[in-house]
C-alpha cells in the first residue's frame, strides 16, 4: 500500500479518535466490515471468533485477531498506521484480552455491526463500561467522501454504465429472468467489478416489487423490465444503477405517460441536489412530481440512500432527514412507480454533491429503452 494511502488512513484514525472523544467515548471497538476497511484499509470476515480493532481515544490502536485469521490482514499497513497486532489462539479468552486493552474505560463505542455474540461477552468482561453505538460517530466521517473515494465511486459508476449499455445482448423475450441475470452478473465482473453484489431483473408484474431478485419467469414481448445492478470495484466502493427497459413495444397503454412522469421526477430530484439543500428536500422534489401526476401511492420507498464502502449507508434521502447536504456526500436518486400485478419502473443514478451543485456518476440515457423483442 502506498505512502499516500497510509497517510490518508492515519489521518482518518486521528479524526475518528477526535470524534469519539467529542462523543465522550474512551475507546471504540470495530468489527470486520466496511467500518474496519474505512479505518485501516482492509478487512477479513468475522466468524464466531472475535476479531476487532480496539481504538482508544488516547493510546495506540490494537487489532485483536485470531492467529489463524491474521494472514488476511497482511495487506494492512499496520506499521505505518501504528496499529499493533494482538493475536489469540483457540482456548484463550479474547474478551479478557480486549478488557485488558480497554483498561479503565467507562464508555466504549462498539461498531454497529459487531455481533451481539461479542457485544454481550464484552459487557460481561468489562462490566464497568457503558456500551454505545459507534455508528453515529463513524457516519459523520464516512458520509463526507474525500477525492480518492469520489474517484472510486466514479470508476464504479462508469463500470456499471458499461453493463447497462450492453443490455440488448441478454435481455429478450423467451429467456428467464434468472438466465438474463446470470449473464448480467458475469458482465458486471467483466466490466471491472470484483463481484456482482446484486442483480434485480423484474419483468412484467415482478417489476412492481422494488426488491425483486430474479425468478424463473420467462420474459415476454411487451414486458417492461426493471434492471437494478451493482457491485464493488477493487477499492471497495460500490456501483448501483437502475434502468427500465421494454422488450418490444410495451403492452400496457399507460406505460409511456407514467414513465414520462417518473423521468421528470428523477430529473427534478437530481437537479435539486446542491450544498445547503436538505436530504428530505431532495426526496420531496421527486415525490411532489409523482404525486402531482396522481401516482403518489405507487411510489412506495424513499428516494435514495448513501453509498460508499456499503451499498446502503448514510445519508438516506427520506422524509424526516433534515441533514444539510455538503460537498462529498454521495447517494442514489431512485424514484420508482409500481403498478401492482402489472409492471413497474425505476430510474437510479448515483450522484455526488460538489462545491456548486451535483455530479451524476451514471451517464446512461434515462428514457425507457425499447429493446428488440
Ligand atoms: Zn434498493
Ligand atoms: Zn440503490
Ligand atoms: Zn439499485
Amino acid at each position: 500500500m502506498s505512502t499516500i494511502v497510509s497517510d490518508l488512513l492515519r489521518a482518518r484514525l486521528d479524526r475518528v479518535r477526535a470524534a469519539a472523544a467529542a462523543a465522550a467515548a474512551d475507546a471504540m471497538v470495530i468489527a470486520p466490515g466496511s467500518d474496519l476497511r474505512y479505518l485501516i484499509g482492509g478487512s477479513g470476515s468475522s466468524f464466531e471468533r472475535l476479531t476487532c480493532l480496539v481504538l482508544p481515544v488516547a493510546g495506540d490502536p490494537v487489532l485483536v485477531v485470531p492467529k489463524l485469521e491474521a494472514p488476511g490482514y497482511a495487506e494492512v499497513p499496520t506499521d505505518a498506521l501504528g496499529v499493533r497486532l494482538a493475536t489469540w489462539v483457540d482456548g484463550e479468552d479474547p474478551y479478557r484480552l480486549v478488557a485488558g486493552l480497554l483498561g479503565a474505560s467507562t464508555r466504549v463505542a462498539v461498531g454497529d455491526m459487531l455481533p451481539a455474540l461479542h457485544v454481550l461477552a464484552l459487557r460481561d468482561a468489562v462490566p464497568g463500561a457503558e456500551q454505545v453505538l459507534a455508528g453515529p460517530v463513524l457516519r459523520e466521517l464516512r458520509m463526507r467522501k474525500d477525492a480518492a473515494e469520489v474517484a472510486a465511486l466514479r470508476t464504479a459508476g462508469a463500470a456499471i454504465d458499461r453493463v447497462h449499455a450492453r443490455m440488448a445482448e441478454w435481455l429478450r423475450a423467451g429467456r428467464t429472468e434468472a438466465e438474463v441475470g446470470a449473464d448480467i452478473a458475469a458482465a458486471i465482473v467483466a466490466e471491472g467489478h470484483t463481484r456482482a453484489e446484486f442483480v434485480i431483473v423484474g419483468s412484467g408484474p415482478n417489476g412492481a416489487s422494488p426488491h425483486h431478485d430474479v425468478s424463473d419467469r420467462v420474459i415476454e414481448a411487451g414486458d417492461v423490465v426493471v434492471v437494478d445492478i451493482g457491485g464493488p470495484v477493487a477499492e471497495g466502493y460500490y456501483s448501483d444503477s437502475t434502468r427500465t427497459y421494454a422488450v418490444g413495444e410495451p403492452r400496457d397503454a399507460d406505460v409511456a405517460d407514467t414513465y414520462a412522469v417518473l423521468q421528470a421526477a428523477q430529473r427534478a430530484a437530481v437537479d435539486a441536489v446542491a450544498p445547503g439543500v436538505t436530504a428530505e428536500q431532495v426526496d420531496a422534489t421527486a415525490r411532489d412530481v409523482i404525486a402531482a401526476a396522481g401516482f403518489g401511492e405507487f411510489f412506495i420507498h424513499r428516494t435514495g440512500h448513501g453509498i460508499g464502502l456499503d451499498v446502503h449507508e448514510h445519508p438516506y434521502v427520506v422524509a424526516g432527514n433534515d441533514l444539510v447536504l455538503e460537498p462529498g456526500m454521495a447517494f442514489s436518486v431512485e424514484p420508482g412507480i409500481y403498478r401492482p400485478g402489472r409492471w413497474g419502473a425505476r430510474i437510479e443514478d448515483i450522484v455526488v454533491v460538489t462545491e456548486t451543485g451535483v455530479e451524476p456518476l451514471n451517464r446512461r440515457p434515462h428514457e425507457l429503452v425499447v429493446l428488440p423483442a
